[in-house]
């Protein structure tokens, strides 16, 4: 495999950058996680967007254009002759010194791995995911804003080891009020009878491009979302629920904390909106 860093093309054991690179020292840096299908990057423009904005929140200014970044990504994918794959682009604040200023950090560095994907294996789409609520909050905007997609994760990765320790894949995240805020890497949506809700990003969720992507597919389809704070209550009640991610696209849910959500299968409307979300995949995206 070949790894995009800093403008060349450099072979997987070689793509290395320095250990006083505030990336690693701090997590401090941005990300973003990007599906190819076909040999087309979906939403490429959306994620450069999120990426800039990421970038923005934490005052760390690139120094290439988003056709510079865009062309980068598309030459990876055809680099390690992927059609079909993941992306992982990747912005650190790069080299200081110890300590914790951003502004010892003059050159930030441009990393972007095109990989094959693991999936969620297709029983949880046949058979739905079982999770539960994990005991650790979702941080508070006002500490670091869940919007900005840091390469700070520990509060996810805190929150995903929960899940595996109750032997599950996934778990729901609360934020400082106690309201549903995402999972540890996937947004919500339930449904109570016809109506459709899913937590404001402002709960305390990255605004994921799926969720916008499924947004648009629903209302295509007639169905609005509303878009409320929701607590365990309205989740453990739910007539369906799936969650919506880069990696997962649309995965149903069948029970959360022991309760069982509708009649345990997953639901029709998940279906169907999964089955459309294979349709737009290609059709929103950037060819390679
Ligand atoms: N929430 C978190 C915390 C995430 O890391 C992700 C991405 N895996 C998502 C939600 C879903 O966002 P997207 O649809 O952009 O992948």
């Amino acid at each position: 495999m070949k790894v995009f860093l800093n403008g060349s093309f450099v072979d997987q054991a070689d793509a290395k950058i320095s250990v006083f690179d505030h990336g690693l020292l701090y997590g401090d840096g941005v990300f973003e996680g990007i599906r190819l299908y076909k040999g087309c990057v979906f939403k490429l423009e959306e994620h450069l967007e999120r990426l800039e904005k990421s970038a923005k929140a934490i005052l760390l200014k690139m120094p290439w254009s988003r056709k510079e970044i865009s062309d980068a990504v598309c030459a990876s994918c055809r680099e390690n002759g992927l059609k079909d794959g993941y992306i992982r682009l990747i912005v650190t604040r790069g080299v200081g010194n110890l300590g914790l200023s951003h502004k010892n950090c003059k050159d930030p560095q441009l990393i972007i791995i095109a990989d094959k994907i693991t999936l969620y294996p297709q029983e949880f789409y046949d058979n739905g995911l079982k999770i539960i609520t994990s005991p650790t909050r979702r941080m508070n905007p006002a500490a670091l804003p869940p919007m900005v997609k840091s390469l700070n994760y520990l509060n996810n990765i805190l929150a995903k080891a929960d899940a595996m320790q109750a032997g599950c894949l996934e778990a729901i995240m609360l934020n400082d009020q106690g309201y549903v805020a995402e999972c540890t890497g996937d947004n919500i949506f339930i449904r109570h009878g016809d109506r459709w809700m899913t937590p404001p990003y402002h709960a305390g969720a990255l605004k994921g491009i799926t969720r916008g992507a499924v947004l648009e597919l629903m209302a295509d389809m007639d169905i609005t979302v509303d878009e409320v704070n929701l607590t365990r209550y309205e989740v453990w009640t739910a007539d369906e629920m799936f969650l919506t991610g880069t990696a997962a696209e649309v995965i149903p849910v069948v029970d959360v904390d022991g309760r069982v959500i509708g009649d345990g299968t997953p639901g029709a409307a998940t279906a169907k909106l999964l089955d459309a979300f294979h349709k737009k995949v290609c059709v929103d995206g950037t060819m390679i």
